[in-house]
């Protein structure tokens, strides 16, 4: 049987806007626990974050006395061992955001099968219109008042793309403040002396090529002869253009937000990565370009979604012609795509896994610290790659069992781990 999204939960026809993103991850708890023949009681019970502490932080600012900030720290589940996830400085943060944010970390690191629960934090700020010392001040403010309920077997805060490795270090450093007797550099994402990961900025990148080449794999694609398009050539666009392109595969199309350029032939990485304008913008650079659209549609083995959501919907899924699509961004392709998708034969590798790269090198930082050791990075590439390659087979193992999506499978090897976690220990 395929198992139909649309009809275990009800979404806004194929588009699922930000602001639900808080629903349409408990849909997907619900929908996989009913599954997998769990009761009502385990549903209820991990349908929403265990704790939400909100917190004040005043911070002198340098011209304009004291202001006080808002911060909140969610912790979804700690039945599999301690909670992890960013801290996200954002003027908009809600806590319905933060609370789905938390529950995605703890679903990521299970379907990783990582001693993890997930946890988020954010503090309402605009991080561009504070001074150095005032982004010390609130870094550091946050740690004193979340620090009751954080440390290494508890909660471990990590690095989220709205920070950095100092914001990381004065967070470790404040913690150390508090409880000198105990190990502070549990944070993840910290500067390198400090044991930080080189992986960590290529992550979400890394992670993407392990999936590249296990999906090629599965499809039986020799990626030396594969054609790759990547929508996207921002952040994260580029990082995997570059990582891809390194590993000696061919990329024949990429797009920023004005548009594409594709060449059958092979694009020269590189160079375009060089000649990228103040903003990131290649293809304004170029006569003849595509639209994103047309982009999607030609003919490929392989097509990663890097840029923003909602790219492949009921409205242009028979066009997709690429074997094997992977979303290296969240929710890029809708439900009843990736259902059609997968029924024409087309592996849809989901976010969840794909996307899961810097879950898995916060993972290897804190063993590292765990065990006082100091991995090569090679021995970084190794581990990280038995990780998610590991997780791959089993998502695809649990696909083909059930005849099911990657990304439903992905949602059961996840949820399953958690609530087996949450049994064994006696709980529900
Ligand atoms: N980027 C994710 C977050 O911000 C993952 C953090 C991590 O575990 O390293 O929550």
């Amino acid at each position: 049987m395929i198992f139909l999204a649309s009809e275990s939960f009800k979404t806004d026809g194929d588009i699922i806007p930000r602001e639900k993103l808080l629903h349409y991850v408990q849909a997907v708890v619900r929908s996989s626990l009913t599954e997998l023949g769990y009761a009502q009681d385990l549903i209820r019970y991990l349908e929403e974050p265990q704790r939400i502490l909100k917190v004040k932080i005043p911070v002198k600012l340098d011209q304009t006395g004291t202001r006080v900030f808002t911060g909140y720290r969610v912790q979804y589940n700690d039945a599999p061992g301690p909670t992890k996830g960013g801290v996200l400085f954002h003027p908009d943060i809600e806590v319905d955001k933060l609370q789905a944010m938390s529950m995605w970390n703890g679903i990521k690191s299970s379907v990783l099968n990582l001693p993890f629960g997930g946890a988020k934090g954010g503090i309402i700020c605009d991080p561009r219109e504070l001074s150095f010392r005032e982004m010390e001040g609130l870094a550091r403010g946050y740690i004193r008042e979340i620090s009751p309920i954080i440390g290494p077997d508890k909660d471990i805060p990590a690095m989220d793309a709205s920070s950095n490795s100092q914001v990381m270090a004065w967070m470790m450093d404040e913690f150390s403040r508090i409880h000198p007797e105990g190990l502070s550099t549990f944070f993840t994402g910290k500067p390198l002396i400090f044991g930080g990961l080189a992986k960590r900025d290529s992550a979400i990148a890394d992670g993407i090529t392990v999936v590249v080449k296990e999906a090629a794999r599965l499809k039986k694609i020799n990626l030396n002869h594969a054609q790759i398009i990547i929508q996207g050539f921002g952040s994260a666009g580029s990082l995997i253009a570059k990582s891809l392109s390194r590993s000696g595969i061919r990329i024949v199309g990429i797009s920023d937000a004005y548009g594409g350029l594709y060449a059958p032939e092979g694009l020269d990485i590189d160079e375009l990565l060089d000649s990228r304008d103040s903003f990131g913008t290649v293809t304004k650079l170029f006569e003849q370009t595509i639209t994103n659209q047309e982009l999607l549609e030609k003919p490929c083995d392989l097509l990663i979604l890097a840029a923003i959501e909602n790219q492949i919907t009921d409205k242009n899924e028979e066009n997709i012609k690429a074997k094997i699509v992977i979303e290296g961004t969240g929710r890029a392709v809708s439900e009843h795509a990736a259902e059609s998708m997968t029924a024409r034969d087309i592996l849809l590798v989901p976010e969840i896994l794909a996307g899961a790269g810097d879950v898995a090198v916060s993972y290897l930082e804190w063993v590292q610290h765990l065990q006082g050791n100091i991995w090569t990075n090679e021995e970084v590439d190794r581990r990280f790659h038995q990780i998610i390659g590991a997780a791959f087979q089993s998502v695809a193992e649990t696909a083909e069992e059930r005849n099911m999506t990657m990304r439903r499978a992905a949602y059961l090897n996840g949820i399953q781990r958690l609530a087996e976690k949450v049994r064994f220990r006696g709980w529900i």
